[in-house]
């Protein structure tokens, strides 16, 4: 079925529910009754069929106030990952009381963003969570922030939602926020509307997300939200932003309607949706206006339409493909290092294999690698 508003969701198959820090963790303690009514709303979507996936931040909050640390543990990095250490463990005891106390089964799941672009190690956390649904078990799934760095951090649990939804072949991912949902300009102004239903994050849906969250607790915010809205609406899942502040907060929602429905905008296959997802490319690819067209028809990047390369990459990187606007086009795995896109910039196949001193491949990014937005 096609989950198309905030009610459908309780037909939901296979649903990944994210929890933010700012309402698990209020000033500094667990909300413990907040979370028992919040599993319970999660037993009445079992009791319809559907299998459950916590995707839960609260680590770094819940360490920073046993540590008695200042900015709620996000002063450093060095801070944060302490918080984190200590913080996981009371988040992991909170979920197995919580789950435990009314008969499920926590299984604690901590990744980094590197487990999710590798594709053999995406493929073995999506075979790890198939095997705890299959045994009953509910995955409450958390960035590894303790070793998590800048350079490999998702930094908010929101995309790692929507991550975790295509590896686990969710149809539905929930956001519970501090906030209804997405509003058409800043919530604090009057005029401001509710936007219920999202076909395509465009550019102006961008837009209307603002500066930061509100609570300064989480590192989500709107913005990381849209984020996690692209990478759900192209892997063929539907995304919804809620309000999780009051009681029971699923189950209200399901009767009330209340909040944004982001429509699915396409289903790649899977491998696509894996690539899509991906969020560290490590170089750009310019391309001029003939290749645009060329790679809007579906066909390969050659690189005779390619005009500048920027990064340091090997064989089989992820990179991301530009015009010569600088407008982003999409994002392919490779087939040649930095060093010899850099040889055959702008080359008809004819002339590679004098550069390169060996055959040429077929093309730089086959569109078999490739996927556009
Ligand atoms: N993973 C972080 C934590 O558990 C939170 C990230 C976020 O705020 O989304 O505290």
């Amino acid at each position: 079925m096609v989950l198309s508003a905030i009610s459908d969701f309780s037909e939901a198959r296979r649903i990944v529910i994210k929890i933010g820090s700012a309402l698990l963790v209020r000033s500094g303690k667990p909300a413990t009754e907040w979370l028992g009514a919040v599993v319970e709303d999660m037993i009445a979507l079992r009791k319809n069929g559907a299998e459950i996936i916590i995707v839960s931040s609260g680590a770094i909050a819940l360490g920073a106030a046993r540590l008695n640390l200042p900015k709620g543990g996000r002063a450093s990095l060095a801070d944060a990952q302490a918080a984190a250490s200590v913080g996981q463990v009371a988040l992991a005891q909170l979920w197995a009381h919580a789950l435990g106390q009314r008969d499920l089964t926590a299984a604690q799941m901590l990744v980094t963003l590197d487990d999710l672009e590798d594709r053999r190690r995406y493929l073995n956390a999506a075979a790890t969570l198939e095997r705890l649904l299959e045994a009953g078990a509910i995955p409450v799934v958390n960035e590894n922030d303790s070793v998590a760095t800048a350079e490999i951090r998702f930094g908010d649990n929101d995309r790692l939602a929507a991550r975790v939804a295509q590896a686990a072949g969710a149809d539905a991912v929930m956001l519970l926020s501090d906030v209804d949902g997405l509003y058409d300009r800043d919530p604090s102004q009057d005029s401001a509307q509710l936007i219920e239903r999202v076909e395509g994050v465009t550019p102006e849906i961008i837009a209307m997300a603002g500066e930061g969250s509100s609570s300064g607790l989480g590192s989500g915010g709107m913005l990381a939200k849209l984020q996690a809205a692209r990478i759900a609406e192209r892997a063929g899942i539907t995304l919804a932003i809620i309000n999780g502040t009051e009681e029971h907060p699923i189950t209200a929602c399901l009767k009330s309607g209340r909040g944004t429905v982001f429509a699915p905008v396409r289903a790649d296959n899977a491998r696509k949706s894996w690539l899509g997802g991906r969020l560290a490319p490590e170089g750009v690819l310019t391309v001029d206006a003939g290749c645009v067209e060329a790679l809007e028809g579906g066909a390969s990047l050659l690189a005779a339409g390619l005009i500048e390369i920027e990064g340091d990459f090997q064989r089989g990187a992820l990179v991301s493909l530009h015009g010569p606007k600088g407008q982003r086009l999409g994002q392919g795995l490779v087939e040649y290092s930095s060093e010899e896109c850099r040889a055959i910039v702008g080359l008809k196949q004819d002339d590679q294999e004098a550069k390169l001193g060996y055959a040429p491949r077929a093309a730089v990014v086959h569109r078999d690698h490739m996927v556009s937005g």
